[in-house]
């Protein structure tokens, strides 16, 4: 990657090609199930339409979106794709679906037969996809209510969906018991394909990969096997100018709250990042920046549009009003300023802001 030292603003650099890699290491890692993705929430805050172009041309086909504008959205970009609508049927009728080309991942069997309804009624190929809740308690149905449905609604379901709620635990039983109940619905079923895995999902082995599998964050660089080695390509890079620098003259301590106490001596610089740009205010006193290859702190708390760094073991000449610091990158991406927040690298994903500048690398 590209290391000016001077910035006149934060930018964030997405690694487009690092996200095409990241989708085709699954795709062969899972080969023979087919391998979609899963762009919802603007592909994950990266930006729908060049993440969305470069997954194309990487050779995926099925896309996973969370609302049904975000499936208009993506038709629009990719009129050949096919495009599933997890939230189902529930906030736009049917109609809306079938104009843009839209397949609603339906959740009941009341949005089941009014999904086939319309695709009678407008002459449309039946074809469903359905959810089934096997221990998540989110969307889906429940097992019993496919045992239920009659055997002409059944015959119209081309893909089973379930989703895993502790893929990231490779040892929590719920994994073993979410499994067998999907198994157990599957012959209702003759001629659906399944689905069950996302991300963390395709690391449990192959019982767990069907005939498609849908990861999310793990193309955009989130570690999929967390406490293990991250198998995928980081994608984001974060990188600020400094505002100023403090030399210190007298003890004191930074930020509000006063939460992190100052020797005389001391260099801290202030950089244009705050929690309005989704820099979490809990990483104050925890997470490390990076400036050329010194690591610094992140002292005191974060504020809604600034953060300070403790530059005092830094050379002078290589800080500097306009001088670059690395937030997240390589050596401490999102998943280490996740854990220095107590949170996960999806949210910290979701929430990079819309002021910094994005440059999208290896685009076209
Ligand atoms: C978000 C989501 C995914 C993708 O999950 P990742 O962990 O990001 O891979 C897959 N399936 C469903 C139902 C989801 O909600």
């Amino acid at each position: 990657m590209r290391d000016d030292a001077l910035l006149t603003r934060p930018c964030l650099e997405i690694d487009l090609e690092a996200i095409a890699a990241n989708w085709r290491a699954l795709a062969r890692f899972t080969a023979p199930a087919e391998c979609a993705a899963v762009v919802k929430a603007d592909a994950y805050g990266l930006g729908l339409a060049p993440v969305a172009r470069a997954l194309a041309r990487a050779g995926c086909r099925s896309f996973f979106v969370a609302r049904p504008e975000e499936g208009a959205e993506l038709r629009a970009l990719l009129p050949e794709a096919r495009i599933f609508v997890l939230d189902g049927l529930a906030l736009r009728p049917a109609a809306f679906f079938l104009e843009a080309r839209l397949e609603p991942v339906l959740g009941s069997p009341r949005d089941l037969h009014a999904w086939l309804a319309e695709c009678r009624r407008t002459g449309t190929r039946a074809a469903a996809a359905v959810l089934v809740d096997t221990g998540l308690t989110r969307l889906g149905c429940d097992p019993a209510e496919l045992v239920a449905l009659e055997s002409e609604a059944r015959a119209a379901v081309a893909l089973l969906v379930s989703h895993l709620a502790c893929a990231d635990e490779p040892a929590h039983p719920l994994n073993a018991r979410q499994l067998a109940r999907l198994k157990a619905v599957c012959p209702l079923f003759p001629r659906a394909k399944v689905s069950l895995a996302a991300s963390s999902g395709i690391f449990l082995g192959p019982a767990f990969h069907f005939a498609l599998v849908r990861p999310g964050a793990a193309l955009y660089g989130v570690n999929p096997t967390p406490g293990r080695p991250n198998p995928m390509r980081p994608v984001v890079r974060l990188r600020a100018p400094v505002l100023h620098v403090h030399q210190l003259r007298e003890a004191g301590s930074v930020g509000y709250g006063a939460t992190f106490p100052t020797r005389p001596g001391m260099r801290i610089a202030v950089l244009p990042v705050g929690y309005a740009d989704g820099y979490p205010r809990a990483a104050g006193d925890r997470a490390t920046a990076r400036i050329a290859n010194h690591v610094v702190p992140v002292v005191g708390r974060v504020s809604m549009d600034l953060l300070t760094v403790d530059v005092s073991d830094v050379p002078p000449e290589l800080v500097q009003p306009g001088t670059a610091v690395e937030l997240l990158g390589a050596e401490f991406g999102v998943d280490a300023l996740a854990d220095a927040a107590g949170t996960i690298g999806y949210e910290i994903l979701t929430r990079l802001g819309r002021r910094f500048e994005r440059r999208y690398l290896s685009e076209e």
